[in-house]
């Protein structure tokens, strides 16, 4: 089948000369072998719920490998999403409850979301705000982005705006840089944040002017910090790499945030290999995110039990650079909170026992003598 904008439907073995279009639909799918035709209707059903995008960066990365692979589950729907669980929630982390004005969550006395478009580069079947991105959903006009900064302007508690989404990098280099002046025009702000999944996903996106654009804080005696969102040491592709590095280069420090995902990174040896991957490129885990309520995504799910086993393992064995905190989102809009194993065990008596890596416990302070 041919996509509408007339570029030759996609073979099995990708053709690294010709540019590929992100694909969108089932359709597209089955059509560079990702699904079997005969799932095409059945995807079709998903898609009309959950957006689709996998652009050609991912789509090459998953090549030939089906619903075992990591990269797969993460992109490709299945069939799995149409089921919704009774404890799932449409707004998993209380976005709503703490949205003062459109495009702004103040959740936290310091800090803020600003949402400017909610558009992905590519769909993650698992994501959080499933039900608030997609194409269709709209950006924020100019006024509502002027009413947004405004408010940011008028509350000297705010210190930290978090770029979020939707992707803030699919903006062009020019919005980019206008929101990024006008942020940092703001004298109580000292720092910007920018959650993004561009470096994986469209790491061409990432070029001279975008990076230009993101540096304008840093240039006004301000930070910006970039997160990039990467579950499995594999999305670091070459290119996604060599995007990574256009930042960092340029004096931006990036950090990391991976979701904990059943069959795709929740084994000791998978988030050891991505997390020395990340710092390879130069980026600092910082969060490992236990998996939220989102609708249709309790295939991906973990006890929070299994969760602190694989970060206790990591604990001791492997580079203290490689060990983000494990957080929860807890329902409802009540906050973000480590949950990692816990190593100090307080008695009632006023000692205290502390865990070692290996298992044994120890007193603090050692007993005399
Ligand atoms: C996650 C989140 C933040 C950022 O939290 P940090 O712990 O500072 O990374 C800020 N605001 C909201 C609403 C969030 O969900
Ligand atoms: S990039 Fe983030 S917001 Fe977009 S689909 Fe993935 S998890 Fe959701």
């Amino acid at each position: 089948m041919t996509p509408p904008d007339g570029t030759p439907p996609h073979s099995a073995q990708p053709d690294e000369r010709k540019p590929r279009p992100t694909l969108r639909s089932a359709g597209d799918l089955a059509a560079c072998g990702l699904i079997a035709p005969s799932d095409t209707a059945a995807i079709a059903r998903v898609a009309e719920r959950y957006a689709i995008a996998v652009p050609p960066t991912l789509a090459h990365a998953i090549g030939s490998g089906g619903p075992s692979d990591p990269l797969w589950r993460q992109f490709v729907p299945t069939t799995a999403e149409l089921t919704t669980t009774p404890e799932e929630r449409v707004d998993p982390i209380g976005d709503e409850a703490h949205a003062p004005v459109k495009g702004i969550v103040h959740r936290y006395r310091d800090r803020v979301l600003l949402k400017p478009q909610h558009a992905c580069p590519v769909y993650c079947r698992f994501c959080f705000r499933r039900e608030a991105v997609g194409p269709g959903k709209e950006a924020l006009t100019a006024a509502e982005l002027d009413a947004a900064i405004a408010y940011i302007g008028a509350h000297p508690d705010i210190w930290e705006v978090i770029l979020s989404g939707g992707e803030p990098l699919l903006l062009s280099a020019r919005r980019l840089a206008d929101i990024m002046q006008r942020l940092s025009n703001i004298p109580h702000l000292g720092a910007v944040r920018v959650h993004t999944r561009a470096p994986t996903a469209v790491p061409e996106a990432i070029d001279a002017d975008l990076v230009a654009a993101l540096r304008t804080p840093i240039d006004r005696d301000k930070a910006t910090f970039v997160v990039v969102h990467c579950n499995h040491a594999r999305e670091l592709t070459a290119p996604a790499r060599a995007a990574i590095a256009r930042m960092v280069d340029a004096g931006i420090p990036v950090l990391s945030q991976t979701v904990l995902l059943r069959g795709i990174n929740d084994d000791a040896a998978t988030l050891e290999a991505l997390f020395r991957a990340l710092v390879r490129a130069r980026v600092k885990p910082y969060y490992l995110h236990h998996p939220d309520l989102a609708p249709g995504t309790a295939h991906f799910r973990v006890p929070i039990a299994a969760g602190q086993k694989l970060v206790a393992t990591l604990r001791g064995p492997v580079s203290g650079l490689c060990q983000p905190a494990y957080v929860l989102d807890i329902p409802g809009g009540f906050g973000k909170v480590p949950i990692g194993p816990s190593w100090v065990h307080e008695e009632t008596d006023g000692v205290t026992r502390v865990a070692d890596p290996d298992g044994r416990t120890h007193l603090y302070p050692p007993k005399a003598g």
